[in-house]
Order: C-alpha cells, then structure tokens, then sequence
C-alpha cells in the first residue's frame, strides 16, 4: 500500500529523513477562528496577507515525515495494562481540571496550527481549506466536550427522597476505553473520540487509522503537554489487525470507533465473545447518503450544493452525498448545471491553495473507486467524467442510474450517483432511501413546506440538512451520527455524548 504522501510531488530527501529538532511554534492569524469565519460553506479566509503568511508558515513545516513501526499484540496489550492503571486517579482528577486540560489543548492546537495542516496536507492528502475546518473542529471538540463536561460531571445530581435521607446521582468514567478512529478526520475525529473518553472520566487506548499514526502521534504528544497524564492516555497504532487485539481484551471498559459497517460489526462479535465485563460500543460508521431536490428548488444553489456535497474532500467523507434524487420535470438543467459546476473544480495537490480536490487516500482506495467506475460506465449512464493528474486521485464523476437499488454499498469516493423520480413517487424515493438501511445524513431541496416536513417526518436519518449542503456539521451546532447501518446513534459534538461515555451511580445516604 503506497500512502499518499509518497504520491505527493515533495523533495525526494525528505522521505524518511529523522525528525529534525523542535518546530517553530508560528501562531495562526487569530482572525481565521473567528466566529463570524464559520459558516456552512467552509472557512474563508479574511485578507490575502493573513493567508500569505499561513502558507509560508505550512510550507516551513512541511519537510518531516519519519517512519513510524506499527505496535506488537504484546505492546496493545500492555497499552491496555497501563492504562487501567492509569485510570484510577485520572477518574478521581476533578472534571474542572480535566477539562481545564483539554481547554488548553484546544489553545495548542491553534497555536500550532500551521504545524497540523501541514500534517494534514502531507499525510492524510487534505486540501487547505479541508485542513484548516478540521483544525478547527478538533479544537471545536476540546472546548465543546471541556465546557459540556464541567457541568455534567461537575457535580452530582440531587434527587428527590424521603426526610433522613439524602440521594444523589452522579456521572463516573467506566475505566479503560478503546478508541478507533479513521483516516478521513485523522485530527478531528481521533481528537473527539479520545477528549470525550477522557472528560468522562475515562482512560484511553487509542488506536489511529494506519494511514495517518503521525497526527496521531503529534496529537497525543499535544494531549500530554496539555496536562493529560501519560497514564491515562496511550496511543497504539497499527492496523486491524492491533484493533482486534484491543477490543478482545479483557480489561476494557469500552469502545468508541468511526469507520466501515463492517468492522463495527466485527467489533459487536469480538465485545460479545470476550471474557470480563458487558461492554457498550458507540460506533459510528457510513452511509448511502441521499439529496432529494424538486422542481422548485433553486437550481444553482443545488448545483453549488451537490457539488460540495458529493465532491469535496474527494467525496471521503460518511456524510457525503452518493445518490441524488432530482425531479424528473428539472432532471436534465440539474445534471446539466451540476456538471458545469464540476468542470470547474480544481483537482490535484493539495498543497496549491488552488485545489479543490485532493487525492484519495491510497492506492488501494482508488483502485477500489476505478473499478467502481468502470463498472458504472458499463451499467450506467455517464453525464459527466472529471479529469484526474497521475497518482493517487480520482477525478469526480456523475452517472445516472435507472433505480437507486443499483447502488448497494458505500462507495468512498468522489462519485455521485443521479435517479430522477417523478413528483408523485415521492413516497417510493422516500422508501428506497430507506431501504438502503443506512441513516445517517440527508439532503432536502425544495421551496415546498409541506414536502419538507413529510420527509424530515418519515425518513429516520441522523442528519437532514434542507436547502444548503450536507457536509461539515459544526460542533455543538450540527450534532453529528447515524442510525441503523450507520451507527450506534451517539451524536459526536452533541450534549449527550459525553454521558455515552459514562457509567452512573446513585449513592443514598440514610442521614
Ligand atoms: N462530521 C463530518 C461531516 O459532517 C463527517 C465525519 C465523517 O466522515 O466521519 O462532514
């Protein structure tokens, strides 16, 4: 498997060149995390100077990459040793200091920004303006869970008893808690699963992508200069092979993980086997996500959103759009207008401010989305073939199919697939989708009130987003995951996370 960043144009000496001595700590502008900077449609970037100096200052980063050696069985399994070790005093550190931990993580994350987008680009193939919303949603989770955690696990609940009797109920971490994480948000995500294992009172064994263990790594290293102890946090990487290794044994107290359906089912399988205690999992993994627009939609703004939608990110996002449903009436201008937005993306590295669309994350993924393109290009109609440099990309593509039970699995790419329905079939689209049994993001455009509530009332998605795109959920604002084949429905950036992550207690005392 050849990564991505061996596909990447860089200087040829910088491939496995030791770590040099410490990195210039360059502060972002302050300016890109500005509240009135986060909108729906991703980061923009206030004055070209203060984007000038970021690129100067990801560029100085960019000459480091050291081989990083995947962890023996041996290792995961003394990983999870510690850190039941760890745990008992980690779970009796008061919430404020642990949240006081990760607010100051939040503020190294930023403070060192230029350093993690330059990771970002070089290992997980992201574009600038990818990295830089992942960077914000990492430091987005630190504070989200800090702030949420305070006040959850701050204090125990008073309840209500008889006189000569007090009883209170309170929030407690479970002990060691397994976190698997994905390639696609290998900052964000990794960072949201372990600071929401960590606030509840948890200690961590977390185990990144084997596409990208140096964010991992730098992250975790972060997470410890931020005041987590190195007891209670332990980053072990590997493939599944070392995930299956952790979630086996018998110590752990829980498993948080985002990727394929498939290995969260595997995960279900090995937590059921095992020996020592009954143990929840909180997964959370993709979807056939679909975009219903009609003929009173706004065309241009479908155009831009689908575009967005299907094609940023290179598509390899759970929440991006893979089947759009378009009024038959409005069908052919819709494709028509989608197409030409398309033709217009910039695709190639990810490192030219320019790019919109950056590679795949390997070899092995875009051999996978090839034959899945070959396949519609024998069985489908093709309205629309991008153009991809050599490498590990893959240029966005638009077929359209006959029904939407021709697509039968997530394909993680930037592909997207078109059905047309008429405007009394509604009510099939609606039951296609959920046929699918997947549930996790959902696309409405129409002017029509009442055709929005009926969809928002029969489909069971974890996220509908009307009239706008359907990526990017913003921490504390779009609380984010899926239902069915999507997940286990814990919503990540939402109020109720952190207590998924908790076991309670009830203590009564006879006064
Ligand atoms: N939260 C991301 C979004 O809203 C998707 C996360 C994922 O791909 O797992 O686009």
């Amino acid at each position: 498997r050849v990564p991505v960043s061996a596909l990447l144009q860089r200087p040829a000496d910088a491939v496995g060149r030791p770590q040099q001595a410490a990195h210039p700590r360059i502060p972002l502008p302050a300016d890109l995390f500005a509240p009135e900077r986060r909108n729906s449609r991703g980061v923009e970037f206030g004055e070209r100077a203060a984007l000038d100096r970021l690129l100067a200052d990801v560029r100085a980063e960019a000459a480091d990459l050291e081989p990083i050696t995947d962890a023996t069985p041996d290792q995961a399994n003394a990983a999870v040793t510690a850190a039941r070790a760890g745990f008992a005093s980690w779970s009796r550190t008061p919430a404020g200091a642990r949240a006081a931990a990760l607010e100051q993580a939040a503020h190294l994350l930023e403070s060192r920004g230029a350093r993690f987008i330059a990771l970002l680009q070089r290992e997980g193939g992201k574009t600038l303006d990818d990295a830089l919303s992942e960077l914000r949603e990492a430091a987005d989770f630190c504070r989200y869970y800090a702030a949420q955690g305070r006040k959850l696990f701050g204090n125990d609940a008073a309840m209500p008893g008889p006189t000569g009797e007090s009883n209170a109920l309170g929030l407690r971490g479970r002990g060691v808690f397994v976190a698997i994480s994905p390639w696609n948000f290998p900052l964000a995500i990794f960072l949201g699963q372990v600071t929401a294992a960590l606030m509840a009172g948890n200690s961590v064994v977390a185990k990144p992508a084997e596409q990208t263990p140096r964010i991992a790594r730098e992250a975790v290293a972060l997470l410890h200069e931020a005041g987590i102890p190195g007891s209670a946090l332990h980053l072990v990487t590997g493939d599944g092979r070392i995930g299956a290794v952790l979630t086996a044994h018998a110590d752990i107290a829980g498993v948080v993980f985002t990727g394929s359906t498939e290995v969260a089912r595997q995960i279900n399988r090995t937590l059921a086997a095992k020996d020592g205690p009954i143990v929840p999992l909180i997964a959370e993994t993709g979807g056939i996500n679909a975009m219903i627009a009609d003929a009173t939609a706004l065309p241009e703004q479908v155009a831009d959103d689908v575009v967005t939608s299907a094609f940023r990110s290179a598509g390899q996002r759970c929440s991006a759009l893979r089947l759009l449903f378009a009024q038959e009436d409005v069908a052919d201008r819709m494709i028509e207008m989608i197409a030409g937005a398309a033709r217009e993306l910039k695709i190639g590295d990810p490192s030219d401010v320019a790019t919109h669309v950056g590679p795949v994350i390997d070899l092995e993924a875009k051999q996978r989305l090839d034959a899945h393109i070959a396949r519609m290009k024998r069985e489908a109609r093709l309205h629309f073939a991008g153009h991809a440099p050599e490498g590990c990309f893959v240029a966005p593509h638009i077929f359209e199919l006959k029904q939407a039970g021709e697509l039968t699995e997530e394909v993680f790419g930037p592909i997207l697939h078109v059905v047309r329905y008429r405007a009394e079939n509604l009510a099939r689209v609606l039951q296609a989708i959920e046929r699918t049994g997947y549930g996790l993001t959902l696309g409405v455009h129409s002017r029509i009130d009442d055709t929005i509530e009926a969809i928002i009332d029969r489909v069971q998605v974890g996220n509908i987003y009307v009239n706008r795109n359907m990526i990017g959920a913003v921490v504390g604002v779009q609380p984010f995951g899926g239902n069915g084949l999507s997940g286990t429905g814990p919503k990540a950036g939402g109020p109720h996370y952190l207590a998924r992550f908790a076991t309670e207690q009830t203590v009564t005392i006879n006064t």
